[in-house]
Protein backbone atom coordinates (compact mmCIF):
# COMPACT_ATOMS: atom_id res chain seq x y z
CA UNK A 1 0.00 0.00 0.00
CA UNK A 2 0.94 3.35 -1.22
CA UNK A 3 -0.11 6.75 0.05
CA UNK A 4 1.32 9.34 -1.54
CA UNK A 5 -0.80 10.66 -4.55
CA UNK A 6 -0.08 9.80 -8.57
CA UNK A 7 1.22 13.30 -10.21
CA UNK A 8 -1.34 15.53 -10.75
CA UNK A 9 -0.96 16.71 -14.80
CA UNK A 10 -2.21 20.09 -14.20
CA UNK A 11 -0.30 21.04 -10.60
CA UNK A 12 0.65 19.60 -7.48
CA UNK A 13 -1.88 18.82 -4.73
CA UNK A 14 -1.00 20.54 -2.05
CA UNK A 15 -2.36 19.92 1.38
CA UNK A 16 -0.44 16.68 1.30
CA UNK A 17 2.51 17.82 3.09
CA UNK A 18 0.59 18.38 6.07
CA UNK A 19 -1.01 15.39 6.24
CA UNK A 20 2.08 13.08 6.72
CA UNK A 21 2.76 14.88 9.80
CA UNK A 22 -0.84 14.70 10.85
CA UNK A 23 -1.21 10.84 10.64
CA UNK A 24 1.21 10.71 13.55
CA UNK A 25 -0.30 13.19 15.90
CA UNK A 26 -4.17 12.33 15.79
CA UNK A 27 -6.87 14.60 17.42
CA UNK A 28 -9.75 12.82 18.24
CA UNK A 29 -11.54 16.19 18.30
CA UNK A 30 -10.60 16.36 14.43
CA UNK A 31 -13.97 15.99 12.02
CA UNK A 32 -12.19 13.73 9.76
CA UNK A 33 -11.64 11.32 12.95
CA UNK A 34 -13.92 8.69 13.71
CA UNK A 35 -14.08 6.29 16.54
CA UNK A 36 -14.03 2.56 16.70
CA UNK A 37 -14.95 2.38 19.85
CA UNK A 38 -18.49 1.16 19.49
CA UNK A 39 -17.48 -0.76 16.53
CA UNK A 40 -15.41 -3.31 19.06
CA UNK A 41 -12.55 -5.48 17.64
CA UNK A 42 -14.62 -8.74 16.84
CA UNK A 43 -14.34 -9.41 13.23
CA UNK A 44 -17.68 -9.40 11.57
CA UNK A 45 -19.18 -6.45 13.14
CA UNK A 46 -20.05 -3.24 11.00
CA UNK A 47 -21.17 0.03 11.46
CA UNK A 48 -22.40 2.32 9.25
CA UNK A 49 -22.44 6.23 9.35
CA UNK A 50 -22.99 9.88 7.97
CA UNK A 51 -20.35 12.93 9.07
CA UNK A 52 -21.00 16.52 7.11
CA UNK A 53 -17.65 18.00 7.45
CA UNK A 54 -15.89 21.33 6.42
CA UNK A 55 -12.61 20.68 4.53
CA UNK A 56 -9.87 22.02 6.40
CA UNK A 57 -8.36 23.59 3.73
CA UNK A 58 -8.50 23.57 -0.04
CA UNK A 59 -8.83 20.14 -1.89
CA UNK A 60 -7.44 19.78 -5.36
CA UNK A 61 -5.13 21.96 -7.89
CA UNK A 62 -4.29 24.63 -8.94
CA UNK A 63 -7.08 24.25 -11.54
CA UNK A 64 -9.59 22.69 -9.75
CA UNK A 65 -10.48 22.48 -6.10
CA UNK A 66 -12.69 21.95 -3.17
CA UNK A 67 -12.54 25.61 -1.36
CA UNK A 68 -11.38 25.65 2.52
CA UNK A 69 -14.62 25.70 4.67
CA UNK A 70 -16.97 23.80 1.87
CA UNK A 71 -18.68 20.87 2.84
CA UNK A 72 -17.90 17.40 2.21
CA UNK A 73 -20.46 14.88 2.56
CA UNK A 74 -18.74 11.52 4.02
CA UNK A 75 -21.07 7.92 3.60
CA UNK A 76 -19.12 6.03 5.77
CA UNK A 77 -18.87 2.06 6.69
CA UNK A 78 -16.97 0.69 9.18
CA UNK A 79 -16.04 -3.01 9.55
CA UNK A 80 -14.06 -5.22 12.12
CA UNK A 81 -11.68 -7.37 10.20
CA UNK A 82 -9.30 -9.94 11.64
CA UNK A 83 -6.11 -7.46 10.77
CA UNK A 84 -7.68 -4.12 11.39
CA UNK A 85 -11.01 -1.89 10.29
CA UNK A 86 -11.60 -1.71 6.42
CA UNK A 87 -13.15 1.61 6.11
CA UNK A 88 -15.45 2.14 2.71
CA UNK A 89 -17.41 4.60 1.60
CA UNK A 90 -18.00 7.72 -0.50
CA UNK A 91 -17.39 11.76 -0.09
CA UNK A 92 -19.44 14.21 -2.03
CA UNK A 93 -18.32 17.48 -2.11
CA UNK A 94 -18.23 20.65 -4.96
CA UNK A 95 -15.19 22.02 -6.15
CA UNK A 96 -14.82 24.82 -7.96
CA UNK A 97 -12.65 26.19 -10.94
CA UNK A 98 -11.97 27.83 -14.24
CA UNK A 99 -12.05 25.71 -17.58
CA UNK A 100 -8.88 24.58 -19.23
CA UNK A 101 -10.40 26.30 -22.86
CA UNK A 102 -11.88 29.60 -21.93
CA UNK A 103 -11.45 30.71 -18.32
CA UNK A 104 -15.01 30.60 -17.58
CA UNK A 105 -15.58 29.87 -13.90
CA UNK A 106 -16.46 26.01 -13.39
CA UNK A 107 -18.55 23.92 -10.75
CA UNK A 108 -17.99 20.35 -10.61
CA UNK A 109 -19.53 17.99 -8.46
CA UNK A 110 -17.74 15.27 -7.32
CA UNK A 111 -18.54 11.82 -5.89
CA UNK A 112 -15.75 10.04 -4.86
CA UNK A 113 -15.21 6.28 -3.24
CA UNK A 114 -12.61 4.84 -1.04
CA UNK A 115 -11.96 2.09 0.60
CA UNK A 116 -9.01 1.73 3.31
CA UNK A 117 -7.71 -0.70 5.83
CA UNK A 118 -6.69 0.90 9.05
CA UNK A 119 -4.19 -1.87 10.91
CA UNK A 120 -4.02 -2.81 14.43
CA UNK A 121 -0.62 -1.64 15.79
CA UNK A 122 0.27 -5.17 16.69
CA UNK A 123 -0.52 -6.54 13.52
CA UNK A 124 1.71 -4.10 12.08
CA UNK A 125 4.39 -4.60 13.55
CA UNK A 126 3.65 -8.64 12.83
CA UNK A 127 3.81 -7.44 8.76
CA UNK A 128 7.14 -6.14 9.99
CA UNK A 129 8.83 -8.56 11.66
CA UNK A 130 7.15 -11.16 9.06
CA UNK A 131 8.57 -9.37 6.03
CA UNK A 132 4.65 -9.22 4.92
CA UNK A 133 4.92 -5.41 4.36
CA UNK A 134 8.48 -3.60 3.91
CA UNK A 135 10.30 -1.31 6.05
CA UNK A 136 9.57 1.91 3.55
CA UNK A 137 5.75 1.15 3.00
CA UNK A 138 3.39 2.62 5.05
CA UNK A 139 0.20 1.52 7.01
CA UNK A 140 -2.58 3.55 7.78
CA UNK A 141 -2.94 2.31 11.60
CA UNK A 142 -5.62 2.43 14.09
CA UNK A 143 -4.80 4.59 16.68
CA UNK A 144 -6.05 3.86 20.41
CA UNK A 145 -10.04 3.73 19.51
CA UNK A 146 -9.67 6.30 15.92
CA UNK A 147 -8.82 6.10 12.47
CA UNK A 148 -7.50 9.64 10.98
CA UNK A 149 -9.65 9.23 7.98
CA UNK A 150 -7.96 12.85 6.57
CA UNK A 151 -5.50 11.46 4.40
CA UNK A 152 -7.84 8.78 2.65
CA UNK A 153 -10.55 11.32 2.00
CA UNK A 154 -8.23 14.05 0.13
CA UNK A 155 -6.44 11.06 -2.00
CA UNK A 156 -10.20 10.39 -2.96
CA UNK A 157 -11.30 13.92 -4.00
CA UNK A 158 -8.10 14.93 -5.53
CA UNK A 159 -8.40 11.69 -7.81
CA UNK A 160 -12.32 12.20 -8.78
CA UNK A 161 -11.52 15.96 -9.66
CA UNK A 162 -11.41 16.04 -13.33
CA UNK A 163 -7.88 16.70 -14.53
CA UNK A 164 -9.09 19.20 -17.68
CA UNK A 165 -12.22 20.82 -16.07
CA UNK A 166 -13.81 22.37 -19.08
CA UNK A 167 -17.34 24.69 -19.03
CA UNK A 168 -19.26 22.52 -21.42
CA UNK A 169 -17.85 19.85 -23.28
CA UNK A 170 -17.85 21.48 -26.18
CA UNK A 171 -16.48 24.76 -25.09
CA UNK A 172 -14.73 26.39 -28.08
CA UNK A 173 -12.24 28.19 -26.09
CA UNK A 174 -10.41 31.55 -26.91
CA UNK A 175 -9.91 33.32 -30.62
CA UNK A 176 -6.07 32.61 -31.45
CA UNK A 177 -6.05 36.14 -32.87
CA UNK A 178 -7.72 38.14 -30.17
CA UNK A 179 -8.40 35.97 -26.78
CA UNK A 180 -12.35 36.78 -27.23
CA UNK A 181 -14.70 33.93 -26.04
CA UNK A 182 -15.42 32.00 -29.26
CA UNK A 183 -18.96 30.96 -26.96
CA UNK A 184 -20.18 34.38 -26.85
CA UNK A 185 -19.31 35.06 -30.11
CA UNK A 186 -19.95 32.07 -33.01
CA UNK A 187 -19.66 34.25 -36.04
CA UNK A 188 -16.21 35.49 -34.39
CA UNK A 189 -13.26 35.54 -37.52
CA UNK A 190 -10.84 37.78 -38.71
CA UNK A 191 -9.47 38.78 -41.91
CA UNK A 192 -6.40 37.39 -42.59
CA UNK A 193 -4.92 39.89 -45.46
CA UNK A 194 -1.83 38.85 -46.76
CA UNK A 195 0.57 41.48 -46.25
CA UNK A 196 1.20 42.22 -50.01
CA UNK A 197 -2.51 42.05 -50.77
CA UNK A 198 -2.88 44.83 -47.64
CA UNK A 199 -0.07 47.26 -49.67
CA UNK A 200 -2.02 47.10 -52.60
CA UNK A 201 -5.39 47.98 -51.17
CA UNK A 202 -3.67 50.27 -49.43
CA UNK A 203 -2.16 51.84 -52.53
CA UNK A 204 -5.41 51.64 -54.24
CA UNK A 205 -7.64 53.41 -51.65
CA UNK A 206 -4.66 56.31 -51.78
CA UNK A 207 -5.04 56.38 -55.66
CA UNK A 208 -9.23 56.72 -54.81
CA UNK A 209 -8.85 59.74 -52.89
CA UNK A 210 -6.00 61.42 -55.44
CA UNK A 211 -8.99 61.12 -57.99
CA UNK A 212 -11.30 62.58 -55.53
CA UNK A 213 -9.09 65.23 -54.99
CA UNK A 214 -8.42 66.12 -58.79
CA UNK A 215 -12.31 66.30 -59.45
CA UNK A 216 -12.58 68.66 -56.48
CA UNK A 217 -10.29 70.71 -58.22
ZN1 LIG B 1 -14.91 27.09 -21.53
ZN1 LIG C 1 -10.64 37.23 -32.36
Amino acid sequence: MTFGLPAHPLGRPFPIASLRGAMNRLDPRSPMVFSTLELGRRPGTMQELTRRIEAPEAIGTDVIAVPAGSPLEVGLRLESVLEGVLATGEVRATATGSCVRCLEPVTASVTAPFQELFVHPERVAHHRKTGAVDEQTEEYEVQGDHIDLEPVLVDAVVLALPFQPVCRPDCPGLCSECGARLADDPGHHHELLDPRWSQLTALSSSADADHTQEKRN
